[in-house]
């Protein structure tokens, strides 16, 4: 499995883009720097998109993915997310006045968006990957993505506090090559992490004492105004296969 790291921050300032991830060229997970990183000959090439919540900074290029790429021959996405974070994207950004609802334009019968409801821990494939979603514990209505393929698992927490079932599944996952997961804030701001449903260095490392498989753990979504401390605090936890994502770099599982 091949994942290209669009933006991998939780905030934006130049050369900071926020969170998405590419897989396989044609699949995101999740979507804050989708038009930002890619050109429009790759933003075409991609038919789907997992969400995991509503939260801007990993759905906000979507409007412009669709806008970018509405006129080109044979465009069309299908968003994948729980009903909750459909009803969130119906209601509050493709409703007509944030932006169009591009699920019935050109018209109703060919929309160039479908959003498709998806169930926890429901296994479901698209481009031969098995993907599973399963709650996490953020504060609005978030899932992690668990996808897998013929090589092997890769498992996404998406934005978390302390959470427990992610956990569970991940360590039921046959051929796990990585886990991505995220720290957000430094450990000086840990009461903002847990009002805000994040994680700081500090509460990461005992979530990271939940999983068994000593496999690969990287990080996304570090605020850029606190991405000096926390790298200094991961580095601090002194544990070998504790990485943080890189922007803009390919990762093969
Ligand atoms: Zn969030």
């Amino acid at each position: 499995m091949k994942v290209r790291v669009l933006g991998c921050y939780g905030g934006n300032i130049p050369g900071h883009g926020m969170t998405s991830l590419l897989v396989n060229d044609a699949l995101a997970v999740d979507a804050g720097w989708v038009s930002g990183a890619l050109s429009l000959k790759e933003q075409v090439k991609v038919k789907d998109v997992l969400i995991s919540h509503s939260h801007l900074d990993h759905t906000c290029s979507l409007p412009f993915l669709i806008d970018n790429n509405f006129s080109a021959p044979g465009f069309s996405l299908r968003i994948h997310a729980i009903p909750e974070v459909i009803a969130s994207m119906k209601n509050h950004l493709f409703n007509n006045h944030t932006w169009p609802d591009f699920t019935c334009l050109p018209n109703d019968l060919t929309p160039v968006l479908k959003l498709v409801e998806i169930t926890p821990e429901h296994t479901f494939v698209v481009n031969d990957i098995r993907i599973r979603a399963v709650p996490v514990s953020h504060i609005v209505p978030t899932t992690g993505f668990i996808l897998e393929d013929a090589r092997g698992a890769v498992a996404f927490s998406s934005d978390t506090g302390p959470t427990e079932r992610f956990w569970e599944v991940v360590n039921s996952v046959k051929k796990l090559k990585a886990v991505i997961t995220e720290t957000s804030f430094p450990n000086e701001l840990q009461d903002l992490a847990n009002v805000s449903g994040h994680l700081t260095p500090a509460t990461l490392e005992r979530e990271l004492q939940k999983l068994d498989n000593d496999v690969p753990v990287y990080l996304y979504g570090a605020k850029p105004r606190h991405l000096g401390r926390i790298r200094k605090q991961v580095g601090a936890l002194k544990r070998k296969r504790l990485k943080i994502l890189s922007q803009g770099e390919t990762y093969r599982f």
